[in-house]
């Protein structure tokens, strides 16, 4: 098997049978065998459904892995890479904003340089709003400070990569995942191409602004424990100017015997210290309760379904 294409399917049931037939139509003719691993991860609409009739009539060759609940596509991305038997892994969306067809751009590119590792694509014109990718530009800018990885800005997850690298990220077995992390931690050597995002078959896109914001969370808790550090610098840094202001009030009050009424300035110094506090002690629970989710070493998914074929 020359290429498997993992394809995490949230509600997707208008989405599943198209983006099939746009990867059949995409690789009739290029000469080498492929798969299509679907994991249905917990839909509530007809996608497992529709997902069976395609594993039945295998088309193409076509695995389904249906999970037990929605566990994210974190975690779709993850079963799906386990059972993949390519010897080239994509991971894709079923929606088919990203184009089938560029996949046997990155095989070629893989085919012709034996150096590479990891083929990446990344957004050439963003379809969004400004004030999301203004967030998404603060993101990478902080995350790529905070972290040891570095992360490409507009990388998505849609990359073609070697069995290798495949094998180094489902070694990586921690709970939460984030991918765009793990692709840059376990290294290899990586080369970007440019794609335009399509618009969505059908169906609308699971991210609200909350998810972002929380995978943002994810991304920069995992790959850093700079915010840590940064608490410590931050209590200095108050610790300080409440010595300074200390040395202040007694100085003034020795000479000039001023007695300061400052009720508004107690008021906000309680506010302030107090919000500090809850942020840092914020920061530290975000790594707490991650080693707490680590060490009771569940699963990444469940899987409820599993059908293959004969290889
Ligand atoms: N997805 C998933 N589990 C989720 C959310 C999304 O498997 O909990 C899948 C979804 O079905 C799609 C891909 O992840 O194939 C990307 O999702 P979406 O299109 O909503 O994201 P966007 O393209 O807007 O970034
Ligand atoms: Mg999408």
């Amino acid at each position: 098997m020359k290429l498997s294409l993992v394809v995490p399917c949230y509600n997707e049931a208008g989405n599943v049978a198209a983006f099939q037939a746009a990867v059949i139509e995409a690789f009739r003719d290029c000469g080498y065998d492929y798969e299509i691993v679907f994991v249905n991860d917990g839909s509530r609409d007809a996608t497992l459904h529709n997902l069976k009739k395609l594993h039945q009539a295998q088309e193409c060759p076509v695995k389904v892995i249906s999970f037990s609940r929605n566990f994210g596509k974190e975690s779709g991305i993850y079963a799906g890479m386990e059972h993949a038997s390519g010897e080239y892994i994509c991971l894709i969306d079923a929606d088919l904003q990203q184009q089938p067809g560029i996949v046997r751009d990155m095989v070629r590119l893989l085919d012709e340089k034996p150096e590479v590792d990891v083929v990446a694509a990344y957004q050439d014109r963003r379809g969004e709003g400004t004030v999301l990718s203004f967030f998404k530009k603060c993101f990478y800018g902080l995350i790529n400070h905070l972290s040891d990885v570095s992360l490409h800005a507009d990388a998505s997850d849609f990359r073609t990569f070697r069995r290798s690298v495949r094998d180094s990220l489902l070694e990586l077995g921690e709970y939460h995942r984030f991918s765009k992390g793990l692709f840059a931690w376990v290294g290899y050597e990586t080369e970007y191409i440019p794609y335009v995002a399509c618009k969505r078959h059908s169906g609308k896109s699971k991210w609200s602004f909350r998810k972002l914001l929380n995978y943002a969370i994810e991304g920069i808790v995992g790959f850093s424990t700079k915010p840590l550090r940064y608490s410590i610098y931050l209590g200095i840094l108050t610790a300080l100017a409440a010595v300074l202001y200390m040395v202040l009030v007694i100085v003034e009050k020795l000479a000039w015997g001023i007695d300061i009424p400052g009720y508004a300035t107690v008021i906000v110094l309680i506010l302030l210290l107090g919000s500090i506090q809850l942020f840092c002690i914020g920061i530290i629970g975000e790594y707490v309760g991650r080693t707490f989710e680590q060490s009771k070493d569940r699963p990444v998914y469940v899987a409820k379904e599993i059908l293959t074929y004969e290889e």
